[in-house]
C-alpha cells in the first residue's frame, strides 16, 4: 500500500495537523503540506542566508528565533 501524500507531511500525525488548529488534515490541497525533507532543505537555506548576515544581525536573529539554540549556525 501506498502513503498518501498528506501523510509524508511533517505535521501530520494520525489523520490531524499538529501545526493547524483543525480538526482534521485538510490532505493534498493544504498549501503548508511539506515532507520532513522540505522542511529540513527550507530550515538549512535560512540558517545559511542568516550567516551570511553580519554578527550583529545574526545575533539579534538568534535571539528572536532560536534563544533556546543560539549555537544553531554552527550546524550547518
Ligand atoms: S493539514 Fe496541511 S500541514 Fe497539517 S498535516 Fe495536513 S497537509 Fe500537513
Amino acid at each position: 500500500m501506498t502513503k498518501s501524500k498528506e501523510t509524508t507531511c511533517f505535521a501530520y500525525d494520525e489523520g490531524k495537523c499538529k501545526i493547524l488548529s483543525i480538526a482534521k488534515c485538510e490532505g493534498e490541497s493544504c498549501r503548508f503540506l511539506k515532507t520532513k525533507k522540505e522542511v529540513q532543505e527550507s530550515e538549512k537555506r535560512a540558517l545559511e542566508r542568516i550567516k551570511s548576515l553580519d554578527k550583529e544581525d545574526q545575533k539579534n536573529i538568534l535571539n528572536l528565533y532560536y534563544p533556546k539554540n543560539k549555537k544553531i549556525l554552527k550546524k550547518i
